[in-house]
């Protein structure tokens, strides 16, 4: 990949940069700016190189239609507060605004086009759609930088396509963030400790796949460890559960217990009362009440691990050299159930191994419980990818700056 401290000459020229602006919102309001953050380098350096900026990025799921509700108008603001510059919005992707928009720009000037994903043709699966759409992207630039590492592993116009149409190189971000997780995948240093959560075991099977060939030891919690505990017998009342990946679940328990590496489950889980659960008010209107996993009631859904199992993962995070950890242990939105979560934070803060935090819902909980960046390794802005990644998978925005 070629980097931009290769780029020279780029004063007065046009730079088209794909970032990962999709922070989370409550209402207009931005939760956790960490991406805006994170994207701050390379805007810094083009900017003091004296190139024209302008910003492809993408705020939620829009699916192709242009919703205000999806506007990137906070993204802008908040990213102007931080460079100290009025970043200019434009009122669409690719239409008259963005020409705009694009045309009067000055040197050191920021520009952020809208939602990237209010075109069709962004996230279009038939290739001729996000080519087209690409070539229009491809007026704004003279080169293109691809920043925006929780993207990479899609292909998208803004992400894939563009790169093949302009000289393209990869951003600080994208090249910090490939470099950590090269660590973890080409020798470690070991004892190599990964942490699961989430709630999606589908999403998470192909990289606990290849992560049994990797890491010495898996700890598996949040949601899609119910699914596993289903498979070693227990009932799991009305916790999430995966019905088709039981079998899956325990044929990888198997497989480790044979390549002899430990797999570690909960063993005591933080019960609720499902129907008292408000997601949108972030309250539980009901008691908390621990059980061992051999004992969950048949109406209750197990919402985070329990204290015994915090215990557990905390010691068996700190006795690690290298730790990867993706997915909340629990509903941490919901501060009644952010306790487990919270002890493998801490775990991992205390710990001296060299730690990486990856995944949007993690890196909030983390920074929410107030700890700093500097607390770990590296907190990954780019959870799929960097799951992808691990998953020892091509990511097609990687690829295509590799062939440029
Ligand atoms: P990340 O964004 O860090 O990659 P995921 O998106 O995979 O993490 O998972 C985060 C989601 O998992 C959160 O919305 C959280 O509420 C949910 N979750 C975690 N544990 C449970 C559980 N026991 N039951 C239901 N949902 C859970
Ligand atoms: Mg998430």
């Amino acid at each position: 990949m070629k980097s931009i401290d290769d780029l020279s000459g780029v004063e007065g020229k046009r730079v088209l940069i794909r970032c990962d602006f999709n922070v989370p919102l409550k209402g207009e309001v931005i939760t956790d700016d960490g991406r805006i953050q994170a994207a701050l380098p390379t805007l810094k350096q083009l900017r003091a190189k004296g190139a024209k900026i302008v910003i492809m990025a993408h705020l939620g799921r829009p699916d192709g239609a242009v919703d205000p509700k999806y506007s990137l108008a906070p993204v802008a603001k908040r990213l102007g507060e931080l460079l100290g510059v009025t970043v200019k919005l434009s009122g669409d992707v690719v239409g008259p605004s963005a020409d705009q928009t694009v045309a009067g720009l000055v040197d050191g000037d920021v520009a952020l086009l809208e939602n990237v994903r209010f075109e069709p043709g962004e996230t279009s699966k038939v290739d001729a759609e996000r080519e087209a759409l690409a070539a229009k992207y491809a007026k704004y630039g003279d080169v293109f930088v691809s920043d925006g590492f929780g993207v990479v592993h899609r292909k998208q116009a803004s992400v894939y396509d563009v790169a093949k149409l302009l000289p393209a190189y990869a951003g600080y971000l994208v090249e910090k963030e490939v470099k950590v997780l090269r660590q973890l995948t080409v020798e470690p240093v070991r004892p190599y400790v990964v942490v699961l959560g989430g709630a999606k075991v589908a999403d998470k099977l192909a990289v606990i796949d290849n992560l049994l060939q990797v890491a010495d030891e898996l700890i598996i919690g949040g949601g899609m460890a119910y699914t596993f505990l289903k498979a070693q017998g227990h009932e799991v009342g009305r916790s999430l559960l995966d019905e088709s990946k039981i079998d899956a679940c325990a044929e990888y328990l198997k497989q480790a217990e044979e390549a002899g590496k430990k797999i570690l489950l909960p063993v005591d889980v933080c019960t609720i009362d499902p129907t008292t659960l408000d997601f949108g008010a972030r309250t539980l209107g009901s008691e908390v009440v621990v059980t061992d996993v051999t004992a969950i009631p048949a109406d209750r859904e197990g919402a985070d691990i329990g204290p015994k199992t915090a215990q557990l993962f905390s010691e068996a995070i700190m006795s690690a050299k290298t730790v990867f950890w993706n997915g909340p242990m629990g509903i941490s939105e919901i501060p009644a159930l952010a306790e487990g979560t919270k002890a493998v934070a801490k775990a991992l803060a205390q710990s001296s191994a060299f730690s990486v935090v990856g995944g949007g819902d993690s890196a909030a909980a983390v920074r929410t419980f107030g700890y700093q960046d500097s607390d770990f390794g590296h907190i990954s802005t780019g959870g799929g990818a960097s799951l992808e990644y691990l998953e020892g998978k091509t990511l097609p925005g990687l690829a295509v700056l590799e062939e440029a």
